[in-house]
């Protein structure tokens, strides 16, 4: 199994999480915070570029 996880940061409220990428819909479809319930691209969430090409790779 591969249990690759991407690395999550709210950009409005901070909440940083983490996740599989299958998890999470394409970068740049639209996501919501379980948190605050932002409405931003995924791509907006991805702590660190590393994070945005593994979500590309795998999402
Ligand atoms: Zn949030």
């Amino acid at each position: 199994m591969d249990e690759t996880t991407v690395q999550l940061l709210c950009p409005e409220c901070a909440k940083d999480w983490q996740t599989s990428p299958d998890e999470l819909p394409e970068s740049k479809a639209m996501f919501h915070c379980p948190n605050c319930h932002a409405s931003r691209r995924t791509a907006e969430f991805m702590r660190t570029d590393r994070d945005l090409q593994t979500l590309k790779q795998l999402g």
